[in-house]
């Protein structure tokens, strides 16, 4: 059925202390109806809200004191009625009224039905759809900011005008295909196919390098904290994580034996990675010691390098700082409350130009410095522009990989001097694949594989 009434629970299981059962059909309100003992909510105006008493109609018995939203068609997220239901009891209410509204009539949704129905609606495409899921799975600020966006339709506006200049391009050549003996046109095509089909391709270009970008502030810089036992490293971690306050500490997935922290270091994301699972004891550290830490290397975006002032350099060390020479690095010369017995000289140089920052963990001194250090090594200015438009999602650089080859096609094509219809068959090929991207012309298959990947009750 394809219209039937939907519910679900749409507050994430343990996040905070609301929680709300969602509705969404024909039949939302006067399912609702029959539970709410305050009032007819058949008769109250839309987008207002009701605070009253859920009753078990079979019972009569009191469920829980509500507050009831009421959303009415169109102007919803899924275009259909809408019913809020926010329960103030935590998880145990919320499920009991959810049983209630079924026992009334709704069917369970399914995973991401909710916003299928906002697509299928028409009220959101699928690159905004695809938004939803990713805000849902955002790890951090930034990362949420950029899904935003992308709900918000920052991309689909950007994929349409690239259509809408393919498509004219093709309208040209199909001028000049009906018109052969204009030879003026026939030049101005060429040309006009080329610096479209260029342009074009530029943009593809543009977006497919915010890929990277993409994917390091959904999923946060992977960041290593490396060093020999002793150093600092848990103390390290232990204040990154504390003044910048973790987004998210537990993620589905990512139960490993790594200890993996998020945390927003002036607006960069990092993952940290502790090597060893530092927590579950100290121990375990001092066994794997550098081993452990070169086996973290392999994943890591940037690497915390931390050294004992404390302490000559070492052999140790320097095999640290060999193991970590290809990648973004920062020096942490700790415990700078202690005799020095470091040879700054010798670090500068192990360092080769990386940024080398001095700190006394335990008496909290360079900790600014350091996070600066970390900031200016992702934002060089550039990753910090608020509304560029990123790409992040996996189906969306794929489908652009894809165009720009095809558009790569297109201009080998007129090069080689090959006639304009087979041109545009490439050109043609690339505004499918953007379109894909979009949600125009996709198959049913693909949809329902999408959407299947949403978290419940959205
Ligand atoms: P890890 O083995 O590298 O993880 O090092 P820890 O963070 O566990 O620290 C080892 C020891 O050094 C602990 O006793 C810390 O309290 C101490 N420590 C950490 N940072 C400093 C510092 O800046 N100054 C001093 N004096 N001790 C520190
Ligand atoms: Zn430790």
């Amino acid at each position: 059925m394809e219209n039937d009434t939907i519910a679900a629970v749409s507050t994430p299981a343990g996040e905070g202390a609301i929680a709300i059962v969602r509705l969404s059909g024909d039949e939302a309100v006067s399912i609702t109806n029959q539970l709410f003992t305050s009032k007819d909510l058949r008769h109250v105006d839309s987008h207002t809200i009701h605070y009253g008493k859920l009753m078990d109609p079979k019972t009569e018995e009191k469920v829980e004191e509500v507050m009831v939203s009421i959303m009415k068609a169109p102007k919803t997220f899924t275009r259909e009625d809408i019913i809020e239901i926010n329960c103030h009891g935590g998880m145990v209410s919320v499920n009991r009224v959810l049983q209630l509204v079924l026992r009334e009539g709704a069917r369970l949704a399914e995973p991401g039905e909710f916003t299928k129905r906002a697509f299928l609606n028409g009220r959101i495409d699928l690159s905004q759809a695809e938004a939803v899921m990713d805000l849902i799975r955002s790890k951090t600020d930034r990362a949420m900011s950029v899904a935003l966006k992308q709900m918000d339709g920052r991309l689909s506006n950007l994929i349409r005008d690239l259509r809408q200049q393919l498509i004219e391009t093709v309208a040209h050549v199909e001028v000049n295909i009906d018109y052969p003996e204009y030879d003026d046109v026939e030049e101005m095509t060429h040309d006009l196919l080329e610096e479209r089909t260029r342009y074009v391709k530029s943009e593809v270009q543009s977006l497919l390098l915010t890929a990277k970008q993409g994917k390091i502030l959904r999923e946060g810089i992977a960041t290593a904290i490396i060093g020999k036992p002793n150093v600092g490293k848990s103390s390290l971690m232990n204040i990154l994580a504390h003044e910048n306050k973790a987004i998210v500490t537990d993620i589905p997935g990512t139960t490993r034996d790594v200890i993996e922290e998020y945390v927003n270091v002036r607006g960069v994301p990092l993952r940290l990675i502790d090597t060893a699972g530092i927590r579950e004891t100290e121990d375990i550290v001092e066994k794997i010691g550098v081993e452990r830490s070169r086996q973290a290397l392999q994943d890591a975006d940037l690497i915390l390098l931390v050294l004992n002032g404390n302490e000559p350099l070492s052999e140790e060390d320097a095999a640290l700082f060999e193991a970590a020479k290809d990648l973004d690095i920062i020096v942490t010369v700790n415990k700078t409350d202690l005799d020095q017995k470091i040879d700054m000289n010798e670090v500068s140089q192990a360092a080769n130009g990386a940024p080398v920052i001095t700190t006394s963990l335990i008496e909290e001194q360079g900790i600014d410095e350091l996070e600066q250090a970390i900031a200016d090594t992702f934002f060089d200015g550039e990753l910090d522009h608020g509304d560029l438009t990123y790409v992040s999602n996996v189906r969306h650089i794929q489908l652009l990989e894809q165009a720009d080859d095809a558009l790569n096609d297109a201009l080998n094509s007129m090069e080689m001097g090959m006639p304009l219809d087979l041109v545009q068959i490439d050109i043609t090929r690339s505004w499918e694949l953007l379109g894909e991207i979009i949600g125009e012309d996709v198959h049913e298959s693909l949809i329902d594989q999408l959407f299947s990947q949403f978290c419940l009750g959205k």
